[in-house]
């Protein structure tokens, strides 16, 4: 008889670090859908809605490991730990992030740690917020006609605390680029200095969108020259700059103007 047949069988956990999308349940992947459905163990960030998370089985344990910016939160090794040892116990485990998982969110040092401990693993793409908010003002960010590259940075408040110096923007400034500025903060005066002394020009548009595809979604525009006239945003928001953003100013001038001709003429019917 084979020895081997006589050990308790290897359970067989796995993890899946998924993308939940921006926040409209809909964006959700069809994938991310069915294993929300399934499996037992879903440790999610703060940025997932109730709405999505409402999509997990009654089997499931769904934990929130969120820690956001100042926000009390489980540490990445603690989040790595229950990760591995939910795993190790047979469990199907979701590891629920915002937007994508491979964009600003430590999906790398999560892996580091799967791996290290043999725990076997599989990245579910998600929509990131940049992707989504360009679709919600209607621009393509990359254009053949004026915008070859994508650049997507965080301008992490972190990245100072850090003594990295702030965002280095050298390099990364041209005129048929599009970027992409996760956490960008509010301090916008600083930001349109930094911008401006990196080369960017003054006339470059700009757009924040706040809460890209929730229905408290919100965007103003404004030129990087004028970028401290951007009112602050509620939290997330991302901000787009760059000429692939003509049209959707060109739209926003228009539809400015046809609300100022309506208030022209409600002052007009006003004083009749
Ligand atoms: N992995 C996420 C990003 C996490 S970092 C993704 O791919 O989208 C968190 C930052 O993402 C926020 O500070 C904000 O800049 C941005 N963000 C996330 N969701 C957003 C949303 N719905 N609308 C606008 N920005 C969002």
């Amino acid at each position: 008889m084979d020895s081997q047949s006589a050990k308790p069988p290897v359970a067989k956990g796995r993890v899946y670090l998924v993308g939940a999308g921006p926040g409209d349940p809909e964006l959700l992947t069809v994938k991310a859908q069915r294993l929300l459905a399934h499996s037992d163990v879903i440790l999610h960030d703060d940025l997932v809605p109730p709405a999505i998370l409402a999509l997990a089985g009654p089997q499931a344990e769904v934990i929130s490991v969120g820690k956001r910016f100042g926000a009390e939160g489980a540490t990445q090794p603690e989040i790595n730990a229950r990760m591995i040892e939910s795993a190790r116990r047979g469990l199907e485990v979701i590891r629920l992030k915002g937007g994508d998982p491979g964009i600003f969110g430590r999906l790398a040092e999560e892996i580091d740690a799967l791996e290290a401990a043999g725990v076997p693993f599989e990245v579910v793409p998600g929509i990131t917020a940049g992707i989504a908010a360009a679709a919600s003002l209607g621009v393509s960010l990359t254009d053949r006609r004026k915008a070859a590259r994508v650049v997507v940075i965080s301008n992490h408040q972190a990245r100072a605390e850090q003594n990295a110096g702030g965002t280095d923007w050298r390099g990364l400034i041209r005129d048929d680029s599009t970027l992409v500025i996760y956490m960008p903060g509010h301090d916008f005066a600083s930001l349109r200095d930094d911008l401006l002394a990196a080369g960017c020009a003054p006339d470059m548009p700009a757009a924040i969108v706040s809460r890209a595809s929730a229905p408290d979604q919100r965007y103003r525009f404004a030129i990087v020259g004028e970028l401290d006239k951007l009112p602050a945003m509620d939290s997330p928001a991302v901000l787009l700059i760059g000429r692939s953003l003509d049209r959707a100013h060109q739209r926003a001038d228009s539809s400015a103007g046809a609300a100022l001709a309506l208030d022209e003429a409600e002052l007009i019917l006003s004083s009749l």
